[in-house]
C-alpha cells in the first residue's frame, strides 16, 4: 500500500480520516498534532520548566521523546520524574526503560517510590483488599508527582494520557453517572499549590503511540501491570476498542462531544476553590487530602 502523500511504502492506515501513510508523514502528522495540542492550549510557554511524568512505558516514552524533539529550540527545560508504585514484577522493567530513555535524551530524572513517601509499596497497600489497586495507585501517583514537580520547581506538569485514555475516561464517568466528577475533567485555572497538568498526547490514538516509538528505535517491550484487569477501565476499554473498529472515530467524537458539553456547561458548574490538607499541606476538598486519608485508613488497619 502507497503513503496518501507521496510514493513511500505506507506503515499505517488511519481508518479516520482515512489515510495511508509512510514513515516519514506518519512521523511528521504525530509530532504536528502534539503541537496543535500544545499551541492550541498555550499548555507550555517560553522558560518554562516542564516536569514530565514517564514510567517508562510507551505512552510516556513517546512524550518525553516527542517534547524533546518540538521543544528542542525553544527555551524550555524538561526534567523527568518517574514513580515507583512498587508493583513486583512489573514496575522494575519499566524503570530500568525510563532510565534508557532519559539517558538517551540527556534529561535528567528524578525517581520516587510509595515505600520511601508513604512508607508502604502498592502491593502492601491492596493486599487482601476488595478496592480495585488503581484507586490507591491513582490518588498516591497523582499526589506524589504533584509534590515533586512542586519540590523540582516546575511550571507544569505533563502526563502521557492518550486519545483513548481520554475517551475512557469520560465514558467511565457518564456510565457512574457522576458529573461532578466530569466537570472536574475540564482543564482548569491554576490553583495554589497544584501544578498545572498538561496532556500533550490527548489527541492521538494509543496504536500510533506504539508505532512511534518503533519507527523512532526507543519502543521496549513491557508487560501490562497485573492489576489492570480488574478496574472499570479495562471493560470500558475494550467497549471503546469495539466500537472504535465498527465506528471508526468514536473515541475521537467521544472527547469531542465531552467538550461541546463543558462548552455550554461553562458559568454553571465553578471551579471548586481549593485549602490545604491538614496533614501534608498538599491541596485538596476536604480538611484531608485523598492520600493521607488512605493512609490513615491503613495505619488503623495495621
Ligand atoms: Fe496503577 Fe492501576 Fe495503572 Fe497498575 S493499572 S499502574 S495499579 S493505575
Amino acid at each position: 500500500m502507497k503513503c496518501s502523500f507521496c510514493d513511500g511504502r505506507a506503515i499505517i492506515t488511519q481508518r479516520h480520516p482515512g489515510l495511508h501513510l509512510c514513515k516519514e508523514h506518519f512521523v511528521e502528522g504525530f509530532e504536528r498534532r502534539v503541537e496543535e495540542t500544545l499551541a492550541c492550549g498555550s499548555m507550555v510557554k517560553e522558560k518554562e520548566k516542564i516536569a514530565v511524568a514517564v514510567s517508562g512505558g510507551k505512552d510516556s516514552t513517546a512524550l518525553l521523546f516527542s517534547l524533546h524533539r518540538i521543544l528542542a529550540n525553544r527555551e524550555v527545560e524538561l526534567v523527568a520524574i518517574t514513580v515507583d508504585e512498587g508493583i513486583a514484577g512489573y514496575r522494575d522493567d519499566t524503570i530500568k526503560a525510563a532510565r534508557a530513555i532519559a539517558g538517551q535524551l540527556g534529561i535528567e530524572l528524578h525517581i520516587f517510590s510509595f515505600r520511601e513517601e508513604y512508607g508502604y509499596d502498592l502491593d502492601e497497600m491492596v493486599h487482601g483488599k476488595k478496592v480495585a489497586p488503581c484507586t490507591f495507585c491513582g490518588v498516591f501517583r497523582k499526589h506524589c508527582l504533584n509534590k515533586t514537580a512542586k519540590r523540582l520547581g516546575a511550571d507544569k506538569l505533563a502526563t502521557g494520557h492518550n486519545l483513548d485514555d481520554e475517551a475512557q475516561s469520560v465514558m467511565m464517568n457518564y456510565l457512574k453517572g457522576d458529573f461532578e466528577r466530569l466537570m472536574r475533567f475540564r482543564p482548569r485555572r491554576a490553583q495554589p499549590g497544584l501544578v498545572p497538568r498538561i496532556k500533550p498526547l490527548r489527541a492521538v490514538p494509543e496504536k500510533e503511540i506504539a508505532l512511534y516509538c518503533m519507527v523512532n528505535g526507543v519502543f521496549s517491550e513491557s508487560r501490562e501491570c497485573p492489576y489492570a484487569n480488574l478496574s472499570l477501565r479495562a471493560d470500558v476499554r475494550d467497549m471503546m476498542n469495539r466500537l472504535e473498529s465498527l465506528f471508526p472515530g468514536t473515541k475521537q467524537s467521544t472527547v469531542r462531544g465531552f467538550e461541546k458539553m463543558t462548552a455550554r456547561a461553562q458559568g454553571s458548574y465553578a471551579q471548586m476553590q481549593l485549602a490545604s490538607c491538614r496533614q501534608c499541606a498538599e491541596p485538596c476538598v476536604k480538611q484531608l487530602c485523598k492520600a493521607c486519608e488512605l493512609l490513615e485508613q491503613l495505619k488503623q488497619e495495621k
